[in-house]
């Protein structure tokens, strides 16, 4: 049945368009999925953006939230049809909170323009995912994205101070305090940061800044093939004085890709180790690479370690590993699991047992510092063996203790195994939040929750009206 796009007109001010090609653009991010949305709508302002949401509950119609489109599973991709809401032109960047050192920006501000935007007051959002120059604030808090920089820093949640929402019921809140600080319960924010759109929509975001340090360097560290990689991480975050604000691994045939990158200049050719030193001058600066020099070559280390002077490009370069298998190999598994540090050779273990097991190339690069890796399998990701692949890399990294999303979130593809790692009582959570935020399931369905549709245009029987939450059902 067609939407009833006309009784939207009638109440929403912004653009709303049908035809194939916005259709199609709508229909996919940056995963294997691609969804089936019937329409596209951009949204004026927080009244326009409530009268969508209070014509969708009227009709059942679902909702998906989308910045940037570049999820990799399926976060962004409207599998239940529907309506998908942009927010790409929302991107007011309002002016500095000097005292408080926080900054309200827009849900579509891109990460890698704020990052731009608050250079010259020597002040940053600390996290860079390998996609920040399409990737979105919105998308940011709605995935609790993570980046190199997280090893110091830690992720999104970290710097998020509050959100303004508009809930599935069509409320406005505000979550997080107005001040620097409270005590008035338990905290709600965490209702969006990582909900990925399932129960609400943000509409702005206060963040946090941190000082930009006085100097960054980019390490680059050629290392031997198969140089077991937990002690190395081990040894260089517990020397303090480095102050390495990133410990990102990339193995040879990833670095070899990137070598091959216009103007990449990386040195070596087998695996590399890319690191981040924060110091307060030149002087400390030397002194921390003299000491890396010595560390490294304390662990059997001799090739000299390459100076980047602009470590965003090399994070810049590092965010184009995916994209840079993908043009070579064409779609295949992408994972994002994590382990405790001690775990982190294990998990390579099980990894290349997987892919040889399955007669499959492996590529892997990742967040070491933090434990986290992203194998890329190549299998195509819509087969069943790329099910099973995907699997066994989920199975692997819980049995060492770890999680099947380091950073990416859950989106459709690995809502299977949410249950497994939250237990039943995560799980019962989860769903009490959505029925409160969203009693008639219409944001974002098909995400997230183990359970929840996809269910389609036509949602099930009406629930109670606008407002009125349901108590969690457990
Ligand atoms: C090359 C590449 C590298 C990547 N590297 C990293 C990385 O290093 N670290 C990392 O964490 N991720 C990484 N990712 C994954 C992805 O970029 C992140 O998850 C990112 O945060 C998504 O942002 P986006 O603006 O593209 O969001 P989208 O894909 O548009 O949406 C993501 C989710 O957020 C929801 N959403 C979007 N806007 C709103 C809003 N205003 N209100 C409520 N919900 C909203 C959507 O419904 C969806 O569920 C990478 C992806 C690619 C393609």
């Amino acid at each position: 049945m067609a939407l009833p796009l006309d009784s939207l007109r009638t109440t929403f001010r912004g653009e709303v368009g049908d035809a194939p090609d916005v259709t199609d653009r709508v229909s996919r991010d940056a995963s294997f999925l691609v969804g089936r949305a019937e329409a596209a709508a951009r949204p004026e302002d927080v009244d326009d953006l409530v009268a969508l949401v209070l014509w969708a509950r009227e009709h059942r119609v679902p909702l998906t939230a989308r910045g940037g489109g570049t999820s990799l599973d399926g976060e962004s991709v409207p599998v239940a049809g529907g309506v998908v809401v942009e927010f790409s032109h929302w991107r007011d960047i309002d002016a500095l909170d000097s005292v408080g050192g926080t900054v309200r920006v827009g849900p579509g501000v891109v990460n890698y323009d704020l990052h731009r935007h608050l250079a010259p007051l020597r002040r940053f959002f600390p996290p860079n995912p390998g996609s920040w120059r399409s990737s979105t604030i919105g998308g940011n808090v709605a995935t609790n994205a993570s980046g190199p920089r997280s090893f110091r820093y830690g992720s999104t949640r970290r710097w998020v101070h509050s959100a303004e929402v508009v809930l599935g019921t069509g409320e406005r809140v505000t979550l997080g305090p107005s001040t620097a600080k409270r005590s008035l319960g338990p905290e709600m924010l965490d209702l969006v940061v990582g909900s990925e759109g399932t129960l609400g929509f943000v509409t702005a975001v206060t963040l946090r800044l941190a000082h930009v340090p006085t100097r960054r360097a980019g390490v680059v560290v050629p290392l031997p093939e198969g140089r077991a990689l937990g002690p190395l991480v081990t040894t260089i975050a517990n020397r303090p004085s480095l102050r390495p604000s990133a410990i990102e691994f990339v193995d040879g045939r990833v670095a070899d890709a990137l070598r091959a990158r216009p103007s990449a200049r990386l040195p070596g050719s087998g695996p590399l180790l890319l690191l981040e030193l924060e110091s307060d001058g030149e002087e400390t600066e030397s002194r921390s690479l003299e000491e890396l020099d010595l560390t490294m070559r304390g662990l059997g280390l001799w090739e000299p370690a390459s100076l980047l002077p602009d470590a965003d490009r090399l994070w810049s370069l590092r965010g184009e590993a995916g994209s840079a298998l993908e043009s070579s190999f064409g779609p295949h598994v992408r994972e994002d699991v994590a382990v405790p540090l001690d775990a982190v050779d294990r998990l390579y273990a099980e990894l290349r047992k997987i892919a040889v097991d399955g007669h499959r190339e492996l590529y892997v690069y990742g967040h070491l510092g933090q434990g986290h890796l992203h194998p890329n399998v190549m299998v195509d990701p819509a087969s069943p063996e790329g099910a099973k692949v995907r699997r066994a890399i989920w199975s692997a990294a819980h049995a060492l203790g770890g999680t099947v999303s380091g950073e990416h979130g859950v989106g459709s593809v690995k809502r299977e195994f949410l249950s497994r790692e939250l237990g039943d009582a995560g799980v019962r959570i989860l769903h009490g939040w959505k029925s409160l935020c969203d009693p008639d399931g219409i944001l974002n369905p098909g995400k997230l929750l183990p359970d929840d549709g996809p269910a389609g245009p036509a949602l099930g029987p009406s629930r109670p009206a606008a407002g009125a939450a349901q108590t969690p059902s457990g």
